[in-house]
């Protein structure tokens, strides 16, 4: 069982194993100019994505629906989503963007307003800074808690699944309270209220997500086919990325400040806590000239995988030069704490210009 509750760190080889997830690497040829995500492997498996990719080439109408849930800051693994939503902007698709208030309450006790204060100065506030363009008209964002037509269809889907197979796919027991029992179901009619009518019917959807929430994409593609009949949905698709590991080498969670470095950090302070990142370095440098580093089980290598270096030859340099001895971990960290303090003062930049643009999202778009 996958719990999207949770922050366990998943085994990604038995995820697809098991849940009948397919690797990306098996599309990767027909994508056209990949992000670096997909390129590096760190999005790493799929569902139905070749529908997406066929809307892509066909240039014809697809949406991506990416939610965010306002319950702590947003830290350095959660740009990895505005990437993509950047990438999926930049190739034409209507984004939609819940903002996961009722879930927030049911699943963390967070009241609606401080969510909503959450959303605009965390999340919305960094979406923009990174460079997700929110003036553009194929944009939709939005508070569950406001939005009627999701209510509506999360009601309707209610009707085609029992309690049963709720309990069997998320584990909920007698104790769990009925908001939480009902947040499922909202997430169910974010992911399939692109293609009512209103929003121009049925589309391809893709959702890009961390495996733990694969419960909600299952359900979703379920309930999808069984109104069939009713709004003739097309099940929809899915990404999954890996998550980015904390700095002591656990899962990067806002809840455990020590293993992250949060968007809204100083660049000083981002650049310190790069230095602190547990590494893939040897017990000696005698012992890492003879043997090599490990950048494989390396915290700063993923940080210069997945956000710091751009280029593939620089980062293949740099991936040899450890194997093979020749960089000391030392070294390392000074170059990649110094890239992230450069990416960080011009986020912070950014994101001071950003907070008035944020506020003004969630009653004008
Ligand atoms: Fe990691 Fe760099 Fe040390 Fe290699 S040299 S283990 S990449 S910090």
């Amino acid at each position: 069982m996958i719990d999207p509750w949770s922050s366990a760190v998943l085994d990604y080889e038995k995820l697809i194993e098991q849940f009948g997830i397919k690797p990306f690497s098996e599309l990767l040829p027909e994508v056209d100019n990949p992000p670096i995500l997909m390129k590096r492997g760190i999005i790493f498996g799929q569902r139905d994505y070749g529908r997406i990719l066929k809307a892509m080439h066909e240039k014809s109408e697809f949406a991506v629906v990416s939610g965010m849930m306002p319950s702590g800051k947003m830290h350095i693994g959660h740009k990895m989503i505005v990437d993509q939503l950047i990438w999926y902007q930049d190739h034409g698709a209507d984004i939609f963007i819940p903002i996961a208030d009722m879930e927030s309450y049911s699943a963390r006790n967070i009241d609606f307003e401080d969510s909503k204060e959450l959303a605009i100065l965390e999340y919305l506030t960094n979406y923009i800074a990174l460079g997700l363009d929110f003036k553009k008209k194929n944009i939709h964002c939005y508070l569950q808690s406001e939005n009627r037509t999701v209510q509506n269809l999360a009601y309707l889907t209610g009707k085609k699944v029992n309690l049963n197979e709720m309990r069997s796919i998320y584990g909920f027991s007698g104790s769990t309270n009925i908001s939480h029992l009902y947040v499922p179901l909202i997430q169910v009619a974010d992911i399939l209220h692109p293609q009512l009518e209103e929003f121009g019917g049925p589309k391809p959807t893709v959702v890009p997500v961390g495996p733990d929430q694969d419960p909600h994409i299952r359900l979703t593609r379920d309930i999808a086919e069984r109104f069939k009949n009713k709004f003739n949905f097309i099940a929809p698709s899915s990404t999954y990325h890996r998550f980015i590991t904390g700095l002591t080498g656990d899962k990067m969670s806002s809840s455990k400040p020590k293993t992250a470095i949060f968007l809204s950090d100083s660049p000083e302070i981002a650049e310190k806590k790069v230095k602190t990142a547990k590494t893939g370095g040897r017990e000696s440098l005698e012992d890492q000239k003879k043997l090599g580093g490990m950048p494989e089980v390396c915290v700063v290598y993923e940080m210069l995988l997945y956000h710091l270096v751009k280029s593939d030859q620089k980062l293949e340099k740099i991936f040899n030069n450890c194997k093979n001895g020749t960089m000391m971990c030392g070294e390392c960290k000074i170059q990649a704490s110094t890239m992230m303090k450069n990416f960080f003062e011009k986020l912070s930049k950014k994101r001071t210009d950003a907070e008035g643009e944020a506020r003004k999202i969630l009653s004008e778009y």
